[in-house]
């Protein structure tokens, strides 16, 4: 299955940042964005065109489709977005309902996704760093949303986003390694995943998390593919990796639960409920269907992720 998010290819929508300084947001064609969720209808982005704007507590400039602009609005009445539910199908959807198998992995469905990715994370962003980190003053969107700016010392704040690398792991048998975080649901298992840290590689940050987590050293650590994950601010880094260990050691803080599981014991463990799986469109979905060597079916169709 293709993994809607993890595209080595170009962005989709040209971000048209030097736009981002002279670009008139009042003509653009909006989209609609409000406390993490997005405006949609039939799995589709809703868009507005200008007369239909609604009173914005934030523009995010989106950039630029053949002829025209995208931004991203954050309606300055809460309520506004709700005002569309039931009518006319529109609905606001959370991000990660972009991301299931029946809004379709087509070039459209990977447009939105990437549209909706960046105006969620970027709302976010925005909410979340309304003082300056050096003087403690309320700072001003700029840059078409892109920027927050000090008024008190002139210092520029920008978006930031936070590396995690996740990494399927395999034995010497071809066994995958599946782990059940504390805080998940219970029959929820996944591959390993952990923040970056300062002074390390994406490398040795997944070295790390895994001696960590479960008490193994690996070989042969490859990079696998990457996934914006604005769930608030970070960027997922896949990898495989091998392990010659044949004992895990859980941390049984983080991890309460692993094992190693072969294909025949993943199909069967996944038909009889005992196991749940991130869901399509995640790269722990993909990393593990790439192990697998095609889909796996839920026994529960769309299945949210815990995060
Ligand atoms: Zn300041």
């Amino acid at each position: 299955m293709r993994d809607p998010w993890s595209r080595p290819d170009p962005l989709i929508v040209e971000r048209a940042t030097e736009l981002r300084d002279s670009v008139d947001l009042d003509t653009a064609t909006a989209i609609i964005v409000s406390e993490g969720r997005l405006l949609a209808s039939a799995g589709r982005l809703v868009e507005l065109p200008p007369e239909e704007h609604p009173a914005a507590s934030l523009r995010i400039y989106l950039g630029r489709e053949v002829d025209r602009d995208l931004v991203a609005i954050v309606p300055s009445d809460p309520s506004f977005a709700e005002g569309y539910d039931g009518i006319g199908g529109e609905r606001l959807v959370g991000l990660r309902d972009l991301l299931q198998p029946f809004t379709g992995h087509g070039p459209e469905g990977m447009r939105d996704r990437e549209l909706g990715a960046t105006a969620v994370a970027l709302e976010a962003w925005h909410a979340s760093h309304r003082y300056c980190a050096r003087c403690g003053a309320e700072t001003e969107p700029a840059k078409a949303g892109w920027v927050r700016r000090c008024p008190a010392d002139g210092r520029e704040h920008y978006p930031r986003v936070d590396p995690a690398i996740i990494v399927a792991i395999t034995d010497a048998e071809d066994r995958l390694l599946l782990a059940h975080a504390a805080h998940w649901s219970p029959k929820r298992f996944s591959i390993l995943a952990g923040y970056v840290e300062p002074g390390e590689t994406f490398e040795q940050a997944v070295h790390r998390e895994v001696r960590e987590e479960a008490g193994i050293s690996l070989t042969e650590v490859t990079y696998a593919g990457s996934q914006p994950w604005p769930f608030p601010a970070s960027v997922m880094v896949g990898f495989t990796a091998r392990t010659t260990a044949d004992t895990l050691h859980i941390d049984g803080e983080e991890i309460t639960e692993a094992r190693l599981v072969s294909r025949e014991e993943i199909v069967a463990l996944v038909a009889d409920g005992e196991l749940v799986l991130a869901p399509h469109g995640s790269i722990a979905r993909r990393l593990i269907e790439s192990w697998f060597g095609g889909p796996l079916a839920d026994r529960v169709p769309d299945e949210r992720i815990d995060v």
